[in-house]
């Protein structure tokens, strides 16, 4: 049943492998498999760990909890304070920047009778989580060394998330120099020292990361085989992984300017409309419960998308042979796909083996 998404397993696999291989290279020894955005698909999971993810790690302790894997389990988001004790119980790893949230989840884990391992983030720049890689993070860490039921094994960052601000050797190297002066401090060694995410695969590339990274975590570069520091294609990674496929319920020729008065669309928003005379207009059974019509691109060049309610896409095809029943195929950007891969309304259709060029 219809909408649904294709996701190619053996196309998966390949990028895997193939962004695996060039941070071995680079002198990176562990990386993160970042599923969020499969909102715990189990099939696509185990398709990131046969090709070479040394942790799984996700946002949400739901997903976490649910996944089943050997490998082990780390909570990107800074955990919140209500859920320590599952923190501690379904995640062996989590990134905390919180002194206070850290002492519960030491208390959590003294109760639960674990040790809980943290990787503490800095913040270089980006703005998003961590303490400021200026501020007297000495001091910071030495409250969390003497927690007895929490180990500090790392330290991370997180850049291009919120500032749009690109890993380079500089900014990194500051991490590997945190680092050395953590070590060196507290006479300790540190397992992960996490440079970031799918915007750091450029200096992988270009074989320029600083040396002392040794882990990155990774998702979107997976899932549709590119960067995201500069936006640019993995050569060696396929970009179709997930297809969505949708159905037309109605193809009409119609005028593309809405004839009589306007007001507002069903989202209560304004829209400009452009008078390109007649088209064929055809409806897809798909929407904005699915999916935001921004996050498609159809694989068909010749097709325009022209909107989307609730429910409906609408789209051109003029000088196409589409008819009513067909379906049309599209491309995903990371937010379609956690869009789709949320929704209960979008099938999930998974290709094991097949043979691909
Ligand atoms: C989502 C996330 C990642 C993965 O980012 P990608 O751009 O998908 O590789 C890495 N680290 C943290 C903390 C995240 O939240």
């Amino acid at each position: 049943m219809y909408p649904l998404v294709e996701i190619n397993g053996e196309k998966l696999r390949h990028n895997v492998k193939q962004i695996v291989s060039k941070c071995k290279e680079a002198g990176i020894t562990s990386i993160f498999g970042v599923v969020k955005v499969l909102a715990g698909y189990q099939d696509a999971i185990n398709d990131l760990i046969s090709g070479g993810i040394t942790h799984i790690a996700d946002s949400r302790i739901e997903n976490l909890k649910n996944i089943s894997t050997k490998l082990k389990k780390v909570l990107l988001r800074i955990p919140m304070e209500s859920e320590v004790h599952d923190v501690v119980k379904y995640c062996d790893i989590s990134l905390n920047s919180e002194l206070e949230t850290i002492k519960k989840l030491n208390h959590a884990a003294r109760i639960n009778r674990v040790i809980h391992d943290i990787i503490v983030m800095f913040d270089l720049g980006d703005l998003r989580e961590g303490i400021w890689y200026t501020s007297d993070y000495i001091n910071f860490i030495a409250q969390i060394i003497e927690l007895p039921n929490i180990r500090l094994v790392g330290i991370g960052t997180n850049l291009t998330c919120y500032g749009s601000v690109i890993p380079t050797q500089e900014n990194l190297s500051i991490l590997v120099r945190i680092k050395e002066e953590i070590e060196r401090t507290f006479n300790i060694k540190l397992t992960y020292i996490s440079g970031g995410n799918s915007s750091s695969l450029p200096l992988v590339y270009r074989k320029q990361l600083p040396k002392g990274i040794n882990n990155l975590r990774i998702g979107e570069a997976f899932f549709l085989g590119r960067e995201t520091a500069y936006g640019k294609n993995l050569i060696d990674c396929y970009q179709d992984v997930f297809i969505l496929k949708a159905q037309i319920v109605e193809l009409k020729r119609k005028p593309s300017f809405p004839i009589g008065e306007r007001g507002f669309d069903a989202f209560g928003q304004v829209v400009q409309y452009e008078d390109k005379g007649m088209m064929d207009r055809a409806i897809l059974a798909i929407g904005k419960q699915d999916v935001y019509p921004e996050n498609l691109e159809p694989l068909d060049k010749r097709v325009k998308i022209l909107g989307a309610s609730s429910d409906h896409l609408i789209v051109d095809c003029t000088d196409t042979d589409y008819k009513v029943g067909d379906i049309m195929d599209f491309k995903l950007s990371y937010g379609g796909l956690l869009q789709v891969m949320t929704s209960k309304y979008v099938n999930k259709v998974y290709l094991h083996n097949i043979t691909t060029p």
